[in-house]
């Protein structure tokens, strides 16, 4: 599309935008009396205006029925994360007996890593992303250690080429063969949180499975962002976050997958709680862990419902929406940005700003990350002063991400007006 840097342009595209009613569903937080243009769903999505009703239901059961609520709540507590397996086969592109809702994203990637991080003598390194999440480090660090192995030793972390910002994927792979048998666990984010790169899962799980080793991915910044195909390109496990991409409110309830090729495998060690206990037989409370047969049987405590609720309101607006509709609008609303900021950019000589996320949109989400290269923290204050909620990320990097359940193509530029009025 030729794209036009004026303000009927970008109307004309909220006009034509087949989801621009859904815009009205979230709450737009406020600066001077005017809708912000919220560029952090990708840190804390916005809040669905029917999530109040959905956890008021749950409050009503509950001052109603008390532990009755259970089984006689309009949802009953009891399966309540069974709804969710559905709604999250398609948005992670797997089958229903794959996923689970359940605990928050760090526990359940310690989870998965008791499950398939299993380090022997001759078998033991994991493969990761350099500069992967924090927590995500934190959590390989104590996991290698745990093990009573030196992290130094054990965690290879791949980086971009000197001068560059992001991986090459021939450089991923080539990384995974040179260690060869000695690969315990590949392990990367699906989208990488500073960057917004999106790697190809497909060939790093293809690369980690030649070498015999397992493969996972931290799906924070990529659930509900970007396509997924899970189970068809037989990733091993992943795990992710629900208040980014998902909507479902600060700390929500996470969600983790599990390959059917795995799930019925009862020999998988495993951290094991009551909810993950075969359901027929449950509640006769005996000795001896009896799995559920899918990914419910890494469940460790009973559901939390209230949060859930605010889950199910976020995930029934984007089953309205569809899955191809908002990749479809996100990839137009990411390339427009790249070119707002392009525009600006090319008037600056070049000299103000550097696009770190790949431009192929095969490589990227929402998520566009802007290298300043000057007036970084002076353009990111002034953008705030003036109503745009964007991210800045030590030294110099602002993250925006337009997504594509409320934000307008018009929210883009206001963006860049802002920008080129601090410039000028
Ligand atoms: C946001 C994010 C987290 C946060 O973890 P919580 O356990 O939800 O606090 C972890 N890893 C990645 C990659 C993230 O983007």
């Amino acid at each position: 599309m030729n794209f036009q840097n004026t303000l009927d342009f970008a109307k004309g595209l909220d006009d034509a935008d087949p989801l621009k009613e859904f815009r009205k569903k979230f709450f737009i937080p406020q600066h001077n009396g005017s809708d912000c243009v919220y560029f952090t769903g990708n840190s804390l999505g916005l809040q669905a205006k029917n999530t109040k009703e959905y956890i008021q239901q749950e409050l009503d059961d509950w001052a109603s029925l008390g532990v009755e609520g259970h089984f006689q709540a309009k949802n009953p507590w009891m399966p309540y994360h069974e709804i969710f397996s559905k709604k999250l086969s398609k948005i992670v592109g797997c089958k229903e007996e794959e996923v689970v809702v359940m605990n928050q994203l760090t526990v359940n990637l310690h989870l998965l890593m008791v499950s398939f991080y299993r380090p022997t003598k001759e078998r033991y390194k994991i493969i990761c992303e350099a500069k992967a999440f924090p927590s995500d480090q934190y959590a390989f660090e104590s996991q290698v250690k745990f093990h009573g192995l030196v992290p130094e030793k054990t965690i290879i972390e791949v980086a971009p080429r000197k001068g560059e910002h992001t991986l090459r994927t021939e450089d991923i792979l080539s990384v995974i063969n040179e260690h060869g048998d000695s690969v315990a666990l590949v392990l990367f984010g699906g989208v990488n949180y500073y960057t917004g790169q999106l790697f190809d899962m497909k060939a790093i799980t293809k690369a980690a499975h030649a070498v015999g080793a397992f493969a996972g991915f931290d799906l924070a910044h990529a659930a509900g962002n970007v396509e997924l195909h899970l189970h068809d390109w037989d990733v091993d496990f992943a795990c992710w976050c629900s208040y980014k991409y998902l909507n479902s409110g600060p700390g929500g309830v996470a969600g983790a997958y599990i390959h059917s090729k795995h799930i019925g495998n009862k020999e998988i060690p495993r951290f094991a709680g009551w909810w993950g206990y075969k359901k027929d037989t449950r509640f006769k409370m005996e000795k001896g862990f009896e799995p559920i047969p899918t990914a419910e049987g890494w469940q460790l405590s009973n559901a939390p419902v209230l949060s859930m609720a605010a889950h199910k309101a976020a995930l029934d607006i984007v089953e309205e929406a569809g899955m191809s509709s908002l990749h479809e609008k996100r990839k137009l609303l990411a390339g427009y940005l790249h070119f707002i900021l392009n525009e600006i950019n090319k008037k600056q000589n070049n000299e103000v700003l550097e696009i770190i996320t790949p431009d192929n949109e095969m490589e990227r989400g929402c998520q566009v990350s802007i290298l300043m290269l000057q007036r970084g923290r002076e353009v990111f204050e002034t953008l705030t002063k003036q109503g745009v909620v964007a991210d800045w990320r030590e030294p110099n990097v602002i993250r925006v991400a337009p997504v594509p359940l409320y934000n307008s193509f018009e929210d883009i530029f206001r963006f860049g007006k802002i920008i080129n009025s601090i410039l000028n």
